[in-house]
């Protein structure tokens, strides 16, 4: 039986095959792993992409987050804004800062951070807002902004699962202090292993991080160090196979777009509700997802059919034992909940096609049909 993966990285991988073997052997016989002209390159080139002055490559979307907050100064007894329906990681950031997460229920429908539960959230120590634009559809940045410079809070853009989604006409990442990516290889933008990028406008910022992601190292005498920092420099080798990933990133979330406009086509009518895709913005998908209420039978009907479901994410964040000492409860963030028990991903990526669609389609809503 033929089998559906969720994200199809080998396919990928042979589609650009010549110049990611090329990027390797040149970093290798280069023998130049670290800093210089590679990273150089692809950080300009992201830069140009998402909009903003600069790009820093980072170790992970993780790092991209916990570097921001130290850049900007937040931690110990500060309270960081931000979603329970999103990967733990921007929760755990915020925590090894030693700062406190505090979450603010999701949009019943956009499932993004929902602008008018922020205010009743902020507190004294509230230093930041971390939005996160989950699946690849932005947040509502406007009112976010507004409420953030009404506060004196920074804004810094979770954007690891939205690499070119626009609001507005323009990138995420583009509209906070910082923006964060993560390039884990089953991201949109995927490197292979772990990796991740800033972006920011803000100079003083850049050289902070600078700074910050390499030993704190002074870059005119190196084995000066000036502030505590991380080993969080993204490698050369990464950075040279995302930057050949890069040249086909427009085509890519098109081609994501429009298997997801033709999934909600071939949904409508059925008993199985499509994705919602906001009006004025232009979504890149990192996952195409639908809400279901029996899903542990569909997704095993499917898993049977050899297609791959995934649930991005099962548990809202306030409900794992991680973090149990934020002190919340179940029931703190109803709508969050209720996402986590009904989300299922679909098969997104850009080799799928329409009738491998209509195959996953096809068993979709029969199963749905059955446990009706
Ligand atoms: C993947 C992800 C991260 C973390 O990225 P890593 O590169 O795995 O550290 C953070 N936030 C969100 C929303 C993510 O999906």
């Amino acid at each position: 039986m033929k089998s559906y993966p969720l994200v199809d990285l080998r396919q990928e991988y042979l589609s650009q095959k010549k110049e990611i073997d090329m990027a390797i052997a040149r970093i290798l016989n280069k023998a130049s792993f670290f800093l210089g002209e590679e990273l150089e390159k692809f950080e300009k080139e992201f830069a140009r992409f998402i909009g903003t002055k600069h790009a820093l490559g980072v170790a992970s979307g993780t790092a991209s987050i916990k570097l921001s907050l130290q850049a900007l100064g937040i931690g110990r007894g500060d309270e960081v804004i931000t979603t329970p329906l999103t990967f733990i990681a921007t929760a755990e950031a915020i925590i090894a800062v030693g700062a406190k997460p505090v979450f603010v229920d999701v949009d019943g429908e956009t499932l993004n951070i929902d602008p008018n539960k922020i205010g009743k959230a902020i507190s004294n120590e509230t230093k930041a807002i971390i939005p996160v634009h989950l699946y690849g559809i932005p947040c509502d940045i406007d009112p976010i902004l507004a409420i953030a410079k009404k506060n004196k809070l920074y804004v810094i853009e979770d954007c690891a699962q939205a690499h070119g989604s626009t609001y507005k006409g323009k990138k995420v990442g583009s509209f906070g202090d910082t923006g964060c990516f993560s390039f884990y290889a089953a991201k949109l933008l995927g490197a292979y292993g772990d990796a991740g990028a800033i972006t920011t406008s803000n100079k003083e910022l850049y050289k902070k991080i600078s700074l910050l992601r390499n030993h704190g190292r002074s870059a005119a005498n190196k084995n000066l160090h000036l502030v505590i920092g991380n080993t969080s420099v993204l490698d050369s080798l990464q950075a040279a196979i995302l930057a050949v990933k890069l040249r086909r990133i427009k085509e890519n979330i098109k081609k994501r777009l429009s298997r997801a406009l033709y999934y909600n086509k071939l949904l409508s009518g059925t008993e199985v509700e499509p994705m919602i895709l906001p009006s004025g913005t232009l979504p890149s998908l990192y996952v195409y997802v639908i809400r279901v209420k029996k899903r542990a039978a569909l997704k095993n009907y499917l898993a049977k059919k050899k297609i791959s479901a995934g649930i991005h994410f099962p548990i809202s964040l306030h409900l794992q034992p991680s973090l149990k000492s934020l002190g919340y409860k179940k029931g703190d963030f109803p709508f969050s909940e209720k996402a986590a028990k009904e989300v299922l991903s679909l098969p997104l990526h850009q080799f799928l096609t329409k009738r491998n669609q209509e195959y996953i389609v096809s068993k979709l809503t029969y199963a749905a049909n059955l446990n009706k």
